[in-house]
């Protein structure tokens, strides 16, 4: 078979198997090379498995220390997380909750669980996370505010929560977001399922907001397995995360008595005993995600036409999925990438589809989106896991 030199598909190809070798590569591995072993042994010993032991609560207190987050609550996925700090945000039926387009369809089906709506916005291409000047503009034409309450104009619902998603791991542009907050009385809450290890300004993703929310699922930075924490600043309010997440069971040594209509969403102690040994060695993942960034960006910098998304100004990133953008002139060649690099064993991926393109979300209201449109004709994950480096 006839290759071109020039043939950007096949540049892409190679660049990879410069930083990867032949392959074939995941797109992300999780690695269990610490106390993953001896703490399951242990768990398994204490024949406390499920959901009571001491590797939960030692789980949300590591998980606390390591974010500065006051507490932190385990729970079994980061769509559980999400589903209840929205209604611990205050966010009812029929309520609208403002997040980008450009994310994973979790972000939207936690809105939908609350019998809220999903209102799309658009990103900056600098975060790949919400834009807040672009939101603003949008909010300007489509909201008001009254007493204290944000409206939207056409649809005449409650606009209760702002929920930005921290792309990739690379923080988005918070500053900004909570003065839009701030303006429109808004509750910010943070989808930060794929940034743990990510800081903006030098405090951690998914803090600033009321609530902030992590998964631990099998292809992000840390896994449990299933899992999930809910962040939460404010102590009174972490203990009603905690109650609802546990079937709102009062305390009594024998009795069952629930208080209000709860949720089974506790992480059981054996997935929080592998948690305790990945948090461990979140720091060496974290360093070797920088280090496999600092490399593709050695081998991509002879291909002009794309670019290798770097941390924003200000932030740390996790480098969770390192991303490719096309430049537009190119754009049309992405499903060739996408295939030279798939056949070539180098697992790379579109961009998720955008939520209004999703059948559930399609009519959902929608603002502009020149630059998530513009981001997901363009944008490429490639092979991320820590073991690469
Ligand atoms: C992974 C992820 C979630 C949560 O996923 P779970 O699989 O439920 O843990 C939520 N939002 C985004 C953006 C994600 O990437």
């Amino acid at each position: 078979m006839h290759i071109d030199a020039n043939d950007l598909p096949q540049q892409i190809v190679r660049a990879l198997q410069q930083v990867c070798g032949q392959g074939p590569v995941a797109l992300h591995e999780p690695r269990f090379s610490g106390q993953e072993w001896e703490y399951l042994k242990a768990c398994l010993d204490s024949t406390f498995v499920s959901s009571v032991g001491k590797y939960v609560d030692r789980f949300e207190a590591d998980l606390a220390a390591f974010t500065g987050a006051k507490h932190a609550i385990a729970v079994v996925n980061g769509t559980a997380a999400l589903h209840v700090a929205l209604l611990l945000a205050g966010v009812e039926r029929d309520d609208e909750v403002l997040l980008p387009a450009l994310t994973f369809a979790a972000t939207a089906n936690a809105v939908h669980y609350c019998g809220a709506i999903p209102h799309l916005v658009d990103s900056s291409e600098d975060s790949l996370g919400i834009d807040p000047q672009a939101l603003r503009a949008w909010l300007g034409t489509t909201a008001r505010r009254e007493g204290g309450v944000c409206i939207n104009t056409r649809t005449g619902r409650r606009i209760r929560a702002l929920l930005p998603m921290h792309a990739f791991g690379h923080p988005c542009d918070i500053d900004g977001l909570l003065g839009v907050a701030h303006d429109f009385g808004l509750v910010l809450v943070e989808d930060a399922a794929e940034s743990l290890g990510s800081w903006y300004q030098g405090r951690h993703t998914g803090t600033f907001g009321l609530l902030g929310t992590l998964s631990f699922n099998g292809n992000k930075t840390i896994t449990t397995g299933g899992g999930g924490a809910i962040l939460i600043n404010d102590s009174a309010l972490a203990r009603r995360a905690k109650h609802l997440t546990t079937t709102a069971k009062l305390p009594h040594r024998w009795s069952y008595v629930h208080d209000e209509v709860g949720f089974n969403y506790r992480l059981p102690n054996i997935n929080a005993a592998l948690g305790c040994a990945q948090l461990e060695q979140l720091p060496g993942f974290l360093a070797s995600k920088r280090h496999l960034f600092e490399r593709y960006r050695e081998a991509f910098s002879s291909i002009p036409q794309v670019r290798l998304v770097a941390e924003p100004q200000g932030c740390t990133s996790n480098y969770w999925l390192q991303t490719l953008l096309l430049d537009a002139g190119v754009e049309q060649r992405r499903d060739d990438v996408l295939d030279a690099t798939n056949t070539a064993g180098m697992m790379t991926r579109p961009a998720w589809e955008l939520m209004h393109r999703l059948a559930p979300y399609a009519a959902c209201p929608t603002a502009p989106l020149p630059v998530a449109e513009s981001l997901a004709r363009r944008l490429i994950n490639i092979p991320s896991s820590a073991g690469l480096a």
